[in-house]
């Protein structure tokens, strides 16, 4: 007798053997098994890279795994949209490498969510608003692209940026001139309105932790939020140790002494979360320009309110950045399961989201794959 979409994921993956049928039932959008509402995808749309930024690729692995059609990735987002996704991330490796991504953009600025504040499905006619979709790029190919995606209905952009300091900028990426690329592309997506720009940088302890003062600068200068994020254990080349990460009270204390050029006090001020989920603290300071985010999933983990599940380049589907495996989405899609097959695949998967990582503890094993082919 031949097996249905579910029953082949049952034994091909054992760990979404079980179903919770009560929960996926019940009407109500997508949750885990801790009751955390999962309304954010980030969605891999290549694991190709321009850059070989120092702390995430080794020199000379390239990509690992396929890309599918975009019209594939677009009907796993239409799936996860209508359990209750809101925002989708696209991200990579480098998804401005990948062909058909304004057309991507174009086609999830039509999508509308599905679920009301309360997590009741919308009736019947009733009209949703659009999904937030935003982009994280290393910017190297955003001047041309900003308008473009701005003009597909792109929501915000994320720019990886690991110094201010050219010469520092191109001994991270390895790629020459690239700091001119990339503030060009700044300043191109602040233009097209996709601003006010984030712009997330990774600080390692001896390598590009003098750039937290310059970065400072930077942010009241162009208008920018920065975000200092604590690097993690998902580098290819397994250099990370605890001693490299400059931690979230480090970095405080740091730009608390700072004095900005232009002769305010020094002194930090600490801005309101927006949302009980939100993963950075955020600051200003004296005279209110400039913000600085710094998330801090290493010396303050907030696995309690994470709301992410992530799709892989080649359609596996990641409920944590540190999984010991992806799910085969795609092999699922591809075995002619129907909508609703890959909807119970997907609440089983969701059901047995991690509660949490383990980066510092004694028994952590490194995730089964690295950031680049995992989509940061
Ligand atoms: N190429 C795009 C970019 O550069 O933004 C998207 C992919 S990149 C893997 C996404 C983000 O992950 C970048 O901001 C990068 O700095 C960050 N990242 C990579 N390895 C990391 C690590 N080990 N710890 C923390 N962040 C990391």
């Amino acid at each position: 007798m031949p097996l249905d979409a579910s029953a082949s994921a049952a034994l091909l993956d054992p760990l979404v053997a079980a179903t919770d049928s009560a929960a996926e039932s019940s009407g109500l959008r997508l949750r885990d098994s801790f009751g955390r509402a999962i309304t954010d995808l980030r969605i891999s749309v290549t694991d190709r890279c321009n850059y070989k930024c120092v702390y995430c690729r080794s020199s000379d692995e390239g990509a690992l795994y396929t890309e599918l059609p975009i019209a594939d990735y677009l009907r796993m987002v239409r799936l996860l949209v209508s359990l209750g996704i809101e925002k989708v991330r696209l991200t990579g490796g480098e998804p401005l490498l990948r062909s058909g991504l304004v057309e991507m953009v174009a086609e999830l600025a039509q999508m509308r969510i599905a679920y009301h504040p309360d997590g009741t499905h919308l009736a019947a006619g009733e009209s949703g608003h659009p999904l937030d979709i935003a982009l994280t790029t290393n910017g190297h190919l955003l001047e041309s692209l900003a308008a473009p995606l701005a003009a597909a209905g792109l929501s915000r952009v994320t720019v990886s940026m690991d110094a201010v300091d050219p010469e520092i900028f191109a001994r991270i990426t390895r790629v020459p001139r690239s700091y001119e690329r990339v503030l060009a592309g700044v300043r191109a997506a602040q233009a097209a309105g996709l601003g006010p720009v984030k712009v997330n940088c990774v600080l390692l302890r001896g390598f590009n932790d003098t750039q937290i003062e310059p970065f400072a600068e930077f942010s009241r200068r162009e208008g920018v939020v920065v975000r200092f994020i604590e690097f993690m254990p998902l580098e290819e080349g397994r250099t990370w140790k605890p001693e490299t990460v400059v931690t979230m009270d480090q970095i405080v204390a740091r730009l608390d002494a700072w004095r900005p050029s232009c002769g305010i006090p020094a002194g930090l001020r600490e801005l309101p979360p927006r949302s009980a989920s939100e993963t950075a603290k955020r600051f200003t300071f004296a005279d209110g320009v400039g913000e600085i985010g710094i998330i801090a999933p290493v010396s303050r983990p907030f696995c309690g309110h994470c709301s992410r599940v992530r799709i892989t380049s080649d359609g596996g589907l990641r409920t944590c950045l540190f999984s010991q495996s992806d799910h085969d989405l795609y092999g699922e899609m591809r075995r002619g399961g129907t909508d609703q097959a890959l909807a119970s695949y997907i609440w089983r998967v969701v059901m047995r989201k991690e509660a949490r990582h383990h980066i510092g503890e004694p028994g952590f094993e490194k995730p089964s794959r690295n950031m680049v082919h995992i989509g940061g």
